[in-house]
């Protein structure tokens, strides 16, 4: 498989095309962002590190029955994946109060709540990646009908499988973002499941294993990125 020329370049990811129309390659980079790109960096090793845990994931929730984008991992930064047209609707899933939600309703960061929250997000960086509902999905024809039930469906099964196995790690699965994408008229998990799409606390200590420790100049940023790989994948990634 051959890596042709680059289609796109995201905050985090290059997506390049290869010599297959229904296979692109992405190459996960260490530049990370916050604040809508506001605030700009590198996590060195961050790209291996979301690339590797991402793979895992993307084979984890495969045997699941979870339809992904994942094809196969080609070395540390790179994996191939199905070619999809990204639905341009965020799934946003929190299991405890953080980050904007905390902020946007008043909630104190780090309170449990009663039953997962779903959110949809508009995929706009101009616009900051606004809270949308169905509604709006429907009437900016972002996602027909069936396939929002479809990415609801997924995402609640997903936090589900991702909490129990995390919890063998000690890890508190907080909240996090899903991309959807359409592949031969199939709607089918894809983007990433990484530190910087998930919020990762240890169970025990409530320390932040994840993005957080960068928005938030918390320190130890790529040690808590590769803790977290390690715990979760075992070292066997
Ligand atoms: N998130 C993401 N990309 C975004 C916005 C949020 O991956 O553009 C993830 C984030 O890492 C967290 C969850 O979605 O796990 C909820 O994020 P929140 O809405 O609280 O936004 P933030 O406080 O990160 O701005």
């Amino acid at each position: 498989m051959n890596k042709l020329k680059q289609l796109y370049e995201g905050k985090a990811k290059k997506v390049f095309k290869t010599d297959n129309p229904d296979i692109y390659l992405i190459q996960y980079k260490d530049d990370a962002t916050a604040f809508n790109a506001q605030k700009r960096g590198t996590i060195v090793g961050k790209g291996v590190v979301n690339n590797k845990m991402s793979a895992y994931w993307f084979l984890f929730l495969e045997e699941k029955g979870i339809p992904t984008h994942f094809i196969e991992l080609l070395n540390d930064r790179e994996m191939l994946v199905k070619a999809v047209e990204i639905v341009k609707t965020e799934v946003i899933i929190r299991n405890i109060a953080a980050g904007s939600m905390s902020k946007r309703l008043g909630i104190p960061e780090g309170t449990p709540l009663s039953q997962p929250v779903l959110e949809f997000c508009y995929k706009s960086d101009e616009l900051g990646d606004p809270v949308i509902n169905r509604d709006h999905i429907r009437v900016m024809k972002l996602a027909t009908d069936p396939e929002i039930e479809l990415m609801a469906e997924y995402a609640h099964k997903i936090n589900g499988y991702l909490q129990a196995e995390l919890l063998k790690s000690n890890i508190t699965l907080v909240d996090f973002k899903l991309e959807f994408g359409r592949f031969q008229g199939e709607i089918i998990l894809a983007d990433e499941i990484s530190p910087d799409t998930c919020r990762f606390w240890d169970s025990t200590t409530n320390k932040k294993l994840d993005k957080d420790r960068f928005r938030r100049d918390l320190g130890g940023v790529e040690e808590a990125y590769q803790e977290v790989l390690k715990r979760i994948t075992g070292g066997k990634e």
